[in-house]
């Protein structure tokens, strides 16, 4: 089932490109960019790893991302990604950034645009890896700085292939960014929102109804309410799940008491993702083989798991389907 699983063709829809920074990594470009950190050696970032929910994870999320000081270093962490993602049988993956994290540092714009850009063009070249670019906004930031760094962001709106919402959810309503994704809607930008994995089912809601999002990232706390899993069900909205994640973070204690049988079992349109890998235990063969260990499924789910990120994910169509057509040869 390993090596099953390892070469079922996957597309990843929920994966933030700084959250994929290895300690390694982290190391190297601490060293070439001349940047103090706070832990003495790869053993001792790892140590840290052992988070109580969302916001220790996000502390230490903006502390590792500021080695990232150059075109380059975007670049390589994105192809280091790609890389990995690869050897797992990731062939599509829809990455997201967080302009506002490093901006606020001092960073211009142009610095991840031109650094990832370039990664995905040499990834689909050199291992045939197709991939999007979603830029997100952090949530527990003002809407008004995001609605700038969407102006801001206007020589690459043609290059971002949606807007996303994340950071901490806690007391941060999607219904705080509506201005924003309007003027995302009107510019032809689509929309995803993080909504329901801290937060209450109400702020899947929000982001279905103020921000009007086509796929929601997490959803995990859609069953609190029945009417919302209904009409999920009814639109089949993706819900880009990530197993692993939630188990780092204590949105569940163990993967066995995880929502995602009784989501399957509810019709819900569920896919399996990574979101932050390097902080949460693995790409996605750890997450399809976590899941298969915790809930013993077989391949037919994975392969319709797999399906139902490919039909969400933001690729061609006839790449969607030479995507799908692989995963009913494997
Ligand atoms: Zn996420």
């Amino acid at each position: 089932m390993k090596d099953w699983l390892r070469q079922l063709p996957k597309a990843e829809l929920h994966l933030h490109i700084e959250g994929t920074l290895e300690p390694e990594q982290m190391f190297e470009l601490a060293a070439r960019n001349g940047v103090q950190l706070p832990f003495v050696d790869v053993g001792a970032v790892r140590a840290a790893y052992k988070f109580d929910d969302l916001q220790s994870f996000l502390d230490l999320y903006y502390q590792g991302m500021n080695v990232l000081h150059t075109e380059n270093d975007f670049f390589e962490l994105a192809m280091a990604y790609f890389q990995r993602a690869h050897a797992d049988g990731v062939v599509h993956a829809d990455i997201s950034f967080d302009p506002q994290a490093h901006l606020t540092r001092g960073l211009d714009l142009a610095t991840p645009f031109d650094g990832l850009t370039r990664a995905m063009q040499q990834a689909e070249q050199t291992i045939g890896m197709t991939s999007a670019l979603i830029m997100s906004f952090l949530r527990d930031r003002e809407a008004a700085e995001a609605a700038e760094v969407l102006e801001q962001a206007r020589p690459w709106h043609d290059v971002i292939a949606a807007v996303g919402l994340d950071s901490a959810e806690q007391n941060n309503p999607p219904e705080k960014f509506t201005a924003v994704f309007e003027r995302a809607r009107a510019l032809g930008i689509r929309r995803v929102a993080h909504a329901g994995e801290e937060g209450p089912a109400a702020y899947i809601r929000g982001a279905l109804d103020a921000l009007d999002a086509c796929r929601i990232d997490h959803g995990v706390r859609c069953l609190e309410d029945p009417d919302l899993v209904a009409h999920l069900r009814e639109s089949q909205m993706p819900l880009t799940v990530c197993p692993l994640s939630n188990v780092y973070l204590k949105v569940v204690d163990r993967l066995v008491d995880h929502p995602l049988p009784a989501m399957l079992d509810a019709g819900l349109n569920v896919s399996l993702n990574s979101d932050d890998p390097a902080y949460f235990g693995g790409g996605m063969q750890n997450n399809f083989l976590a899941c298969h260990e915790a809930f013993g499924w077989d391949e037919n789910i994975f392969r319709g798991l797999a399906r139902n990120a490919v039909n969400a994910a933001f690729v061609t169509d006839a790449r969607r389907a030479e995507i799908l057509d692989a995963i009913d040869h494997c």
